[in-house]
């Protein structure tokens, strides 16, 4: 049987947790250093760990324009934490730190605080393919940005304090918390199989 090709961006970070994800889930996982491993992916997502380190990483190695245009393809893309601060098209404070500025949405990077490093907390998404409505799943929060803005395209799924944490634009999945540092695959699973389901 065919397999989904997801790519994880494996510049820095916790791309590892990923790619065991994408294959507990059926998946091959393509560890994405360079351009030519871009080529044939179905998904992409994009971890977390350091976002000013990621982003001048993808700038060095000239990956930010080809990254960028394969998320602008429709491939499903799944973003957590530092992987959701590149993605947004802006980044309060840090106007200058290198993005793909795709999810039309404004985020605030390490905006829980020093006091609150890290949390984790039971989480209800907006009913989503994969979960029932109702389902909660537990959200990892280590060093978390929040979004303080969403356009008009972008759909939140989940709240803290009041503000988005979870949100989808089209393809693009994005989440502050990290859904693979627990056991539950669901989110991965959704991608696997959205990878699949275009690709047919
Ligand atoms: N605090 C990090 C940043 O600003 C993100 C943390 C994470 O990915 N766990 O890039």
């Amino acid at each position: 049987m065919k397999k989904a090709r997801i790519g994880v961006l494996a510049l820095q970070g916790a791309f590892r947790e990923h790619v065991r994800a994408v294959t507990l889930c059926g998946g091959e996982a393509v560890e994405v250093r360079r351009q030519s491993e871009l080529d044939g992916l179905e998904g992409l997502i994009l971890p977390g760990g350091e976002s000013t380190v990621m982003g001048r990483l993808l700038v060095e190695w000239n990956l930010l324009e080809p990254v960028r245009a394969l998320c602008s393809s429709g491939i499903p893309v799944l973003a957590t934490c530092a992987g959701l601060i590149l993605l947004c098209r802006e980044i309060l404070d840090y106007p200058r730190q290198p993005r793909l500025g795709l999810l039309d949405a404004s985020v605030r990077r390490n905006a829980f605080g020093r006091q609150v490093d890290s949390f984790s907390t039971e989480l209800t998404l907006d009913p989503f393919p994969g979960l029932d409505s109702g389902d909660s799943l537990e959200a990892v929060f280590i060093r978390a940005p929040l979004i303080e803005r969403i356009g008009p395209e972008v759909r939140c799924l989940a709240c803290v304090q009041g503000k988005p944490v979870a949100v989808r634009q089209g393809n693009l999945l994005a989440l502050s918390f990290h859904p693979e540092l627990t056991d539950d695959l669901r989110l991965h699973r959704w991608m696997v199989h959205e990878a699949l389901r275009r690709s047919r």
